[in-house]
């Protein structure tokens, strides 16, 4: 049988070029852009604020708000502007990936927001935006215990693969494609998303994980380097 190769000739695990940098939008409490290769996303943080109506507000903690949007010109093919089932479950799942990691109970009553946009989108686009989002908390000042990262697996035909791109995720021979993103809590063992669409074997999930594992290391590191040049500045 012939080895396979990816369509974009990148190595099994091979991520694609990332790019961070922290405190891009000046009017927001904390900002951030995180891309791998062709997916770009920004996020921007505002808050903690006192949240209107009164009756949401939590007088235990404050509230997270996402909101993550695929503009219409990032894709090919215009998107219809505004909300769909898509972005409502990638707004959900982003806030749910980050939760763990902050601590809200400084801030009773209030929101704190968080804005993810994607300028350019070429698949992984809810990992470049946890990643994203992740930083800009982090330039807000809001606690927490560490950042979260956040990257894709895969499969194409029976292939474990990182870090899919659009071409990639609609490979279509043999077994087709499978998408796993995930995210995880920085240096540790805790998942804060999991995510299928696709197939994948029990069997295969383990190697799939640690190369996952592997791969949000190298995210991390992109990550720190990018805080750390804001707080030279
Ligand atoms: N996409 C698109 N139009 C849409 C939604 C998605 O062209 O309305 C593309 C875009 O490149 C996106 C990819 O399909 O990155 C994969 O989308 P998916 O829902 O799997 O989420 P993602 O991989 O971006 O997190």
């Amino acid at each position: 049988m012939a080895e396979f190769k990816r369509p974009s000739g990148r190595g099994m695990t091979e991520i694609r070029k990332m790019s961070a940098k922290v405190g891009v939008i000046p009017n927001a409490d904390g900002s951030a852009m995180f891309s791998f290769g062709d997916t770009i996303a920004i996020a921007a943080v505002y808050g903690p604020r006192l949240l209107h109506p009164q009756h949401m507000q939590d007088p235990s903690t404050a509230i997270l708000r996402v909101n993550y949007d695929l503009l219409s010109f990032s894709v090919y093919e215009r998107k219809k502007p505004g909300p769909s089932r898509r972005s409502q479950e990638i707004s959900k799942v982003t806030e749910w990936a980050l939760l763990p990691v902050l601590d809200l109970k400084e801030f009773p009553n209030t929101v704190i927001d968080v804005q993810v946009y994607i300028l350019q989108a070429d698949a992984g686009t809810r990992t470049a935006g946890i990643n994203a989002a992740s930083l800009a908390l982090a330039h807000a000042g809001i606690p927490m215990k560490n950042l979260v990262t956040s990257i894709s697996v895969g499969k194409q035909d029976k292939n474990i693969v990182v870090d899919l791109d659009k071409d990639e995720e609609d490979y279509e021979e043999g077994e087709g494609a499978t998408d796993f993103p995930i995210a995880k809590v920085a240096n540790s063992d805790e998942y804060t998303l999991l995510q299928l669409d696709g197939k994948i074997e029990p069997s295969e999930v383990k190697k799939a994980l640690t190369i996952a594992d592997e791969a949000c290391e190298k995210v991390y590191e992109v990550q720190k380097r990018a805080l750390k040049e804001v707080v030279e500045q």
